[in-house]
């Protein structure tokens, strides 16, 4: 597999360097030279196939000769070892569950599939690879236990203070192991810019070996092309072979690679985006101008994102045609009154209950099949957390109802251990170099 830098067509780097370094140096994303189309065999029988063998055909059609056939299934066997069920609510109105990993959100396939990818390239007696993450909540979670236990790393987590969930907070402070959490006392943009800043740092540079593994990295992408197929797989088991899907989208990876998947051949008919407030993609879609803006905090905080960075990668999927990506995506955004009626009605009519991301997505795709129903389609709209990650969104009457995952409940048993630094680069500096 070869990739090139969207801002410049003729780099040609392999699959191993785009995965260490997750994005070029002319601050471009890293975007396969072929998408491949899959073959019809494969795509007419999707049924026939389970999400790992789904995973694995993708995967080596993308990734070629840089991962061996045998190497490649191991590290999707033990990846992608959970679940995402495609659940009917009512006619043509469909759920992709996909928290049933570890983390109980969607990143756990990116973060999983990427830490193994990881560790698979790191060459015997090559220096430890430091990871430095910043998250807003679902992120940190989802790559500390991708990458728990796994040799030869160490993941550095840093998120903001009291701006997490109780759930979210255990899961980047309980592991131990290779994992540290360090609760910065600030915003999440603190944190990330004492990620950014550690990246641009000469000392620290040369005293580890750094990476980072947000949600730009190539590694993070491929694999959730898996769950379209999968979903995809799963209605033909049904007789229904056309689909479209709602995403509930923030920085677009999640929909970015569903649009790869089309690319790959998955006929999809149509992909809604849906956001909160922070609406730069659907007014992009209406207007015709990108214009990134300062994020707003809502209730469906992994969105709040202002401007995308996986837009680039979809600007640069279509740039031979705008239009075509313009009939093929519709864009709708909600405010956080909207997305709790929506969890009240979902709850209501469905007896489901679906965390603010997901309610989102519902919203958008019902009120999409508004205007354009037709009888013989599926409307799939995907859920990305599972909601007792956001206890604090639900009226009483609706938490009562969340069943808490055993492996949730466990935490609880768990000690909490992290450090508290502030938010100036020299503390954190200090901290990096005296806690080797
Ligand atoms: C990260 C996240 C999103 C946004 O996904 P993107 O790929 O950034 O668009 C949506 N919902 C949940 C629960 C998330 O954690």
């Amino acid at each position: 597999m070869q990739l090139y830098s969207t801002k410049n067509s003729s780099t040609r780097v392999s699959f191993k360097d785009a995965v260490f370094n997750s994005m070029p140096q002319d601050k471009g994303l890293y975007m396969p030279v072929t998408i491949p189309r899959l073959d019809d065999k494969f795509l007419n029988n999707l049924d026939q196939y389970t999400l790992p063998e789904i995973a694995f055909h993708v995967a080596q059609n993308l990734i070629g000769d840089d991962i061996p056939a045998d190497d490649l299934k191991a590290i999707i066997h033990d990846a992608i070892n959970f679940l995402a069920p495609v659940v009917k609510l009512e006619e043509n109105i469909y759920v992709l569950e996909l928290w049933h990993g570890p983390s109980l959100a969607f990143k756990d396939f990116g973060a999983r599939f990427m830490s193994r990818v990881m560790s698979y390239f790191l060459e015997e007696g090559e220096k430890q690879l430091d990871v430095l993450v910043a998250t807003s909540g679902d992120t940190g979670g989802a790559v500390a236990l991708g990458f728990l236990g796994v040799p030869n790393t160490r993941v550095t987590i840093l998120y903001p203070k009291g701006k997490v969930s109780d759930i979210q907070e255990l899961q980047l402070t309980t592991n131990g192991q290779n994992i540290r959490a360090v609760e910065v006392n600030g915003t999440f943009d603190d944190c990330q810019a004492l990620v950014k800043h550690a990246f641009t740092d000469k000392e620290l540079n040369e005293k580890f070996r750094l990476t980072s593994a947000n949600s730009i990295n190539i590694a993070r992408l491929i694999p959730q092309t898996f769950y379209y197929f999968n979903a995809y797989a799963q209605l033909l088991k049904q007789g229904i072979s056309k689909a479209i899907f709602s995403v509930p989208s923030g920085n677009f990876g999640n929909i970015g690679a569903g649009l790869l998947a089309w690319k790959m051949g998955l006929p999809v008919e149509h992909f809604i985006a849906a956001t909160n407030a922070n609406d730069t993609v659907p007014e992009y879609l209406k207007s015709g101008v990108y214009q990134p803006k300062p994020s707003v905090a809502t209730l469906s905080n992994a969105m709040d994102v202002g401007d995308p960075s996986n837009w680039v990668r979809i600007a640069d999927m279509f740039k031979e045609d705008v239009n075509v990506l313009k009939a093929l995506v519709s864009g709708f955004c909600y405010n956080d009154e909207e997305t709790l009626e929506a969890i009240k009605f979902i709850n209501d009519n469905y007896n489901y209950v679906a965390c603010p991301h997901t309610a989102i997505a519902w919203q958008a795709l019902r009120d999409y099949q508004q205007d354009n129903y037709k009888a013989d389609t599926a409307g799939v709209f995907l859920s990305t957390a599972h909601p007792c990650k956001f206890p604090d969104v639900f009226p009483e009457s609706i938490s009562a109802k969340i069943d808490v995952p055993e492996q949730v409940e466990n935490l609880h048993k768990k000690e909490k251990q992290h450090a508290a630094l502030g938010k100036d680069f020299v503390g954190f500096k200090r901290y990096l170099l005296e806690n080797e």
